[in-house]
């Protein structure tokens, strides 16, 4: 297909040309391989004709996932052109950002993106002549043209690929900005087929005729690589939407009988408190992964109980990793819904503390996990003294997130390196604190973050919680008594709580800590139930 043969990985199998690939998951429109190979391959030659000696090396796409993104992206893979595709929700600046870094010389636009894109237009580098603005839709206003005004007509036939190629820079995603500004983040075609093969071992694995739903950003490598790449390497069909929208999402499934779902956190807290849920017949759904952010054992458990014949599968991975580090195994993941899984073909992985030592699994000790692999991107993008301090000598991949390993290799996913909370110096871990609130009955949603308080010279524990019911004040005091009857002191909500409307999170479902930590500093909220 348009995937380079990697050395190295058998070749990926072919499938009958009139299955369904891409399906419109509100128009229904839908597109069978065969069109989409002969669309994208159309447009590679477009954009190869685009400035002659000048051609663009470089592609940003920028808009919610629709068909054309689709189209788009596949035609910059046989293109041989990096794909740069930009969070829809970006400002101008944050896109213009991201445009300056990767030397993006072409943009694809969705048309409801056009008037930003202008926005951003003083911000940029480059001038952007009409001829390098393509519009991802049927129609557009002049001076632009869209994806079809430029397709040239005829067939074309994919370029084979040799071993130099498998190596190119396939991808040049932005890694989320939870910990710090987003990264560009260097893989290659070699990591991408590596990573569908190792999924299709475990969990991951697709067949012809699964249906997968994709409303989970294209912009973001868990979409990308899951949601766009793997399954029509596959034979699957995948169902796109704009994004996550709770009707038109259930509405799709119940339609097209979607087999597998691609979901990130908080989509399940939408979806257990909603009152469309059970209008519709999700019968068809027979495994949900869950990817980007951690996953609640309750959570999990509370959509298990909803739709009882769905796997609901934990997944973990990163940018850097081209996602998927671990992820469960078909059957004998039952009963270890705490973890997220065991490492995926191919991986190799150390847990390494702070001294530099290597944790003694044996005695439950974490440590910060350092993997390495195919699946380890080639680096970041125009930042060698980032690529550095993440990757260690002999190609370890420091991930920044603090994990545990039981006997049988499953692994655990304590919290990251550098969002650990110091009471006193005792480390506790946000996410472990997230876990325990949302089992309250009276809590729909948390975050929690360390303050600073000078007087003590200490962080503190402090919870950012959606709250059911209307007392808030009482029921956040009965939460700050219930914690401390079940944690050791350091975890007490020393911090307090302060009651919200929502926790802020990026569209892959992180909390985003940072902001939360900044209205701390601010100090503008009612803190209740200070101990
Ligand atoms: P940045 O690196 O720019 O600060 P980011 O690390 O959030 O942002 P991503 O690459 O999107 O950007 O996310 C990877 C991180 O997401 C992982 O390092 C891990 O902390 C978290 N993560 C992903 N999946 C899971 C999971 N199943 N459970 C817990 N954490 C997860
Ligand atoms: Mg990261």
């Amino acid at each position: 297909y348009l995937f380079p043969e990697a050395p190295g990985i058998s070749p990926l199998p072919a499938f009958d040309d009139q299955l369904p690939a891409f399906i419109d998951g509100k128009s229904g429109r839908t597109l069978t391989r065969a069109e989409l190979r002969s669309l994208a391959l159309r447009l590679a030659a477009a954009m190869r004709a685009i400035g002659g000696a000048e051609a663009p090396g470089v592609a940003c796409i920028w808009g919610f996932n629709s068909l054309e993104w689709v189209v788009a992206a596949y035609a910059c893979m046989a293109a041989g052109v990096t794909l740069s595709p930009a969070n829809a929700g970006y400002t101008p600046s944050e896109l213009a950002h991201q445009i300056n870094d990767s030397g993006a010389e072409l943009v694809f636009l969705a048309p409801s993106h056009i008037a930003m894109f202008d926005e951003a237009r003083p911000l940029l580098k480059r001038s952007f002549p009409p001829e390098r603005v393509v519009i991802l839709a049927e129609s557009a206003d002049a001076p632009y043209k869209t994806m079809y005004d430029i397709l040239p007509q005829g067939e074309f036939t994919a370029q084979r690929f040799d071993r130099a190629d498998a190596q190119a820079t396939a991808w040049l995603c932005y890694s989320s900005g939870t910990t710090g500004l987003p990264k560009g983040v260097m893989t290659s075609h070699f990591n991408i087929t590596s990573q569908i093969q190792a999924g299709n071992i475990g969990f991951q694995r697709m067949r012809p005729g699964d249906a997968v739903i994709a409303f989970i950003p294209y912009s973001h490598i868990y979409g990308a690589v899951i949601g766009l790449l793997q399954p029509i390497s596959q034979g699957s069909a995948v169902v796109v939407l704009p994004r996550f929208e709770e009707v038109p999402v259930l509405q799709a499934i119940e339609r097209f009988k979607v087999t597998l779902g691609l979901f990130v956190p908080p989509v399940f807290i939408v979806l257990l408190n909603s009152p469309h849920v059970r209008k519709y017949d999700l019968s068809s759904l027979k495994t949900i992964m869950s990817g980007a952010a951690p996953l609640s054992a309750e959570l999990l458990q509370a959509f298990t109980a909803l739709i009882p014949q769905c796997r609901i599968i934990q997944a973990y991975g990163m940018t850097e990793t081209s996602p998927n580090i671990a992820n469960m195994h078909r059957g004998i993941s039952v009963g270890r819904e705490y973890s997220v899984g065991r490492l995926l073909p191919g991986f190799q992985a150390r847990l390494v503390k702070d001294d530099g030592e290597d944790a003694d699994t044996t005695r439950g000790e974490a440590g910060e996990l350092w993997v390495r692999g195919p699946c380890v991107m080639k680096g970041y993008h125009n930042n060698p003294a980032a690529t550095d301090a993440t990757i260690a000598p002999g190609g370890w991949l420091k991930t920044g997130d603090v994990v545990t390993r039981d006997a049988e290799g499953w692994l655990s996913v304590v919290d990251r390196k550098k969002e650990l909370i110091k009471y006193k110096g005792f480390q506790v871990a946000p996410a472990e604190m997230e876990g325990l609130l949302i089992q309250h009955d009276d809590v729909l949603d948390v975050g929690v973050v360390g303050v600073y308080d000078p007087k003590q010279a200490t962080e503190l524990v402090r919870a950012y919680l959606v709250l059911k019911g209307d007392n808030k004040e009482s029921v956040a005091e009965q939460v700050a008594a219930w914690v401390a009857q079940r944690a050791a002191r350091a975890k007490h909500l020393s911090g307090g709580i302060v009651v919200v409307d929502a926790i802020p999170k990026s569209p892959s479902g992180k909390i985003l800590r940072k902001l939360l930590r900044e209205r701390a500093k601010a100090d503008a909220d009612p803190v209740v139930a200070m101990p």
